[in-house]
Parts: structure tokens; sequence; C-alpha cells
């Protein structure tokens, strides 16, 4: 049974901040986990639809991608870093690609997202807009906030592009969600690694001690020492793939 109690299609930003200030208000994207929860608190629905927020631009050396972006328009789009648009593939099934959306997945920060992981080699700033004005912030920094946007909204996601990149991961089957993943990104002799499975979100790591501070919970797919194992076998793997490029 639908967890919606009401439903509301804004047509601009300041009108979805008005709405989202109403307790028990949410901002609705693509609902595939929003429909899918099975938690039983009703909610009021901020349907996202209205506000645009689906353009995918390029200027200088960064693209922008729109809130409202969806998983498969990130496999579709040429410019996209071909990183991102492989980990887009791999996070959902194509029947979910075509409703997930960007701004929902960073909201989210799902610790096994593999796209977040990708985001944040390439540096991702997401851009909000709140009660208090727009602004931005680094993916990392918005991620280890831990609830960034609560009351606000995620307007945008705006990537550096260029670099080399390698993607390494261990999983039960090829096409589960990996156990740990280690993405690396190469640019200008600076070398970035962002691993998932270890902590409560994605994160980025030193390339060169890449277990330093971790300590991932174990579950029935892996325990604790064999993620931090996972860590160190998956990093060097990527760093090889770079091998000397920059
Ligand atoms: C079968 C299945 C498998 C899944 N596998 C994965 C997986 O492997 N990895 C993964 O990360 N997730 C997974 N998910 C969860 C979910 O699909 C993703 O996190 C998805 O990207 C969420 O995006 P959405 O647009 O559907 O968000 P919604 O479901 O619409 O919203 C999710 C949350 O984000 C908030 N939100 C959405 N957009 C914004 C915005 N612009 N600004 C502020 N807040 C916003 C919503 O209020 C809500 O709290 C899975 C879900 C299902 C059903």
């Amino acid at each position: 049974m639908s967890r919606a109690t009401s439903y509301h299609r804004p047509g601009t930003v300041e009108q979805a901040l008005a709405l989202l200030a109403v307790e028990g208000n949410v901002a609705l994207a693509g609902g595939t986990l929003l429909n899918a929860d099975d938690d039983p608190t009703p909610v009021g629905m901020v349907d996202l639809q209205g506000l645009g927020m689906t353009a995918i631009s390029v200027a200088d050396d960064r693209i922008e991608l729109g809130a409202m972006v969806t998983l498969q328009d990130l496999r579709q789009d040429g410019s996209v870093p071909p990183v991102v648009s492989d980990a887009a593939r791999a996070e959902l099934p194509s029947t979910l690609r075509t409703l997930a959306t960007v701004g929902g997945t960073v909201a989210v920060g799902d610790p096994d997202s593999v796209l977040l992981a990708a985001l944040l080699v390439h540096n991702a700033e997401i851009h909000v807009a709140g009660p208090d004005g727009t602004g931005g912030a680094p993916l990392a920094n918005a991620l280890s906030a831990n609830g960034p946007c609560e009351g606000r909204l995620i307007t945008a996601v705006s990537l550096s592009i260029g670099g080399t990149t390698a993607h390494e991961a261990a999983g039960r089957t090829p096409s589960d969600t990996p156990i740990v993943s280690a993405t690396a990104r190469r640019t200008g002799g600076l070398t970035t690694v962002a691993l998932t499975g270890v902590a409560s979100t994605p994160v980025l790591v030193d390339p060169a001690d890449p277990t330093s501070g971790l300590e991932p919970t174990g579950d029935f797919r892996g325990s604790t020492d064999y993620r931090l194992h996972l860590t160190s076998v998956l990093t060097d793997r990527a760093l090889a793939s770079l091998g000397g490029a920059s």
C-alpha cells in the first residue's frame, strides 16, 4: 500500500522548498527507494518532475548533471565519463535505471553504491537549494556529513572530466552488488581512489594506504577482515590498471 497521504507537483524550486518545509513531506524523485520502502510512516510526496533539472551540460573541464538526470541517461549520454556510465549500468537493472536519479542516489548515500564511488573520483560537487539560499559542497563532505539534504534540495551534481580510470570489484557473482569495490582515477599526476562496502557511505581513501582509518562492519557477505583484505587487493589492481598513465 502507498505511504503517500498527499501528492504535490511544484513547478519551481521555491515552491518545492516551501512544501518540503511542511513536516511529513519528502522529495520524490524516481521513487525507486521511496515507493519500495516498507517503512509504514505516512509521507506527503513532493514530486520533483515539474522542476526540470534533467540537463547534462559540459563547460570547460566540468560536466553538470541535473538532479533529475536518470541512471539510464548517464548510460546514453556520450559526454558522461566512462567509469560513471559503467557504474550507472552496474547500479540497477534497466527497469529501475529509467526511473532512479542522480539526486536520489546522492541523497540516499548507499554504502555499496559504485555510482557514488565513480562520482567521488571525478571530484563531484553537489549543488543544493535550501531555505537559506543556494550553495555547493564537495560530494565527499556531503556524504560524510550524513544527511546534508535535510530540508534542502539537491539541484545538480558537477564533475571534473578527463583522466584515466579503472574499476575493480569483488562480489558473490559478477552481477551482484560488490562486497567491496575500488574505483581509481589519475589526472595531472594526481591519483584518487574511492571504495564501496567499507564504511557507512562510499569513501575517498589514500591510494598509498587505502585501509587507513577503515573499520568496515562485517555481515553475511564479508567479515571486517575480509573487507580490509579486499580493500588492499582491489586498490592494488585498480592502480596497476591505471599503469603509468597521467
Ligand atoms: C531492487 C532495488 C535495488 C537497489 N539497488 C541499489 C544499489 O545497488 N545501490 C544504491 O545506491 N541504491 C539502490 N537502490 C535504492 C535506490 O534505487 C537508489 O538509491 C536510487 O538511486 C534512488 O533514486 P530515486 O531517484 O529513485 O530516489 P527516490 O526513491 O525518489 O528518493 C530516495 C530518497 O532521496 C531523496 N531525494 C531524491 N531526490 C532528491 C533531491 N533532488 N534532493 C534531495 N533529496 C532527494 C528522497 O526524498 C528520498 O528520501 C535499490 C532499490 C531497489 C528497489
